[in-house]
């Protein structure tokens, strides 16, 4: 039988998982079948239990609900816990496994396919959300020189570090703090650029030969990827290999076998 899983997501309709799960298990051989639930925002649960009850094996969750997943899962993997946010679901034995491979996507994306080392470099985190606390633990265990969070609502990026503290040194605050400072990595984990907004930067702030990554994804490059372009940053990308990569490590949870990402990056860039 057709084993099912699901992205579950309000909205969901824009949604890139059922292509890349759907590419992911013809090239694996898996025979499974992978669509997209919009969920309401008070219907959550309901919808995941349903699922369940359909057969359905695992699910991926995205914005607004990943919270609420962290709190429905029955059992939870390391990094989800310390996260505070689950992307992935897994059901079996009436359990419901919660995981995070948002960090694992990005810290991959970052070395394996854009040949980024991350241990030692000085790291500049934008936002404090559920993108953001995902990525925190997998970015500290690669050793960075200097690890930063910066918030437009200071108070948000000084609670992750206090959340974080036992996991290494991160210097929190608001993008004013850090005038006069400059870093190798960048990483825009705000949904800014969701509104064609840019975060306020201060100048300088991009470090010669600096990453600037924007883990939202579109057509043309975003707001901040223009502006990093601008100030000099030298390396510049989307959070498309952080997609499929994190679609990956779910892939991998759910099926026990590791989809190659290469050609599926370059064929999500060119559609
Ligand atoms: P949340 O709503 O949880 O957090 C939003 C964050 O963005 C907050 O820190 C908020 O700051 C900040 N923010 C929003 N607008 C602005 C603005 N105009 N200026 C400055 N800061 C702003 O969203 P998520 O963390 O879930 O998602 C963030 C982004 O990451 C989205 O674009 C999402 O698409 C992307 N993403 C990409 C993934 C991938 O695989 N490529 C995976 C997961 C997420 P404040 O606290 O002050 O409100």
């Amino acid at each position: 039988m057709t084993d099912r899983y699901a992205v579950i997501g309000n909205p969901i309709a824009h949604s890139k998982s059922p292509l890349i799960h759907t590419a992911f298990a013809k090239q694996t051989r898996q025979d499974l079948h992978y669509e997209a639930i919009l969920a309401p925002l008070d219907g959550f649960i309901t919808r995941v239990n349903d699922f369940i009850r359909q057969g359905g094996k695992g699910m991926n969750v995205t914005v607004p609900f990943k919270l609420e997943a962290h709190q429905l899962a029955t059992t939870l993997t390391e990094r989800a816990d310390i996260a505070q946010a689950v992307n992935t679901l897994k059901f079996e034995n009436d359990q419901i496994l919660g995981d995070n491979t948002d960090g694992a996507g990005l810290v991959r994306d970052i070395i394996v396919n854009l040949n980024m080392p991350v241990t030692g470099k000085r790291i500049l985190l934008m936002g404090a959300g559920g993108a953001a606390r995902g990525v925190i633990l997998p970015l500290l265990q690669q050793k960075p020189a200097l690890f930063a969070i910066a918030n437009r609502t200071p108070e948000k990026a000084l609670a992750l570090q206090n959340q974080f503290t036992q996991y290494g040194q991160i210097n929190a605050g608001s993008y004013n703090q850090f005038s006069g400072q400059s870093f190798d990595i960048i990483i825009n984990g705000t949904s800014a650029s969701l509104n064609d907004a840019l975060p306020e930067l201060p100048p300088g702030i991009f470090a010669t030969g600096a990453l600037a990554y924007d883990m939202m994804y579109s057509a043309d490059p975003t707001r901040f990827l223009k502006y990093a372009s601008q100030q000099g940053a030298k390396h510049l990308a989307d959070g498309i290999g952080m997609l499929v990569e994190q679609a990956a490590e779910s892939f991998y949870l759910w099926r026990s076998i590791r989809p190659e990402t290469k050609d599926i990056i370059t064929h999500m860039r060119s559609n």
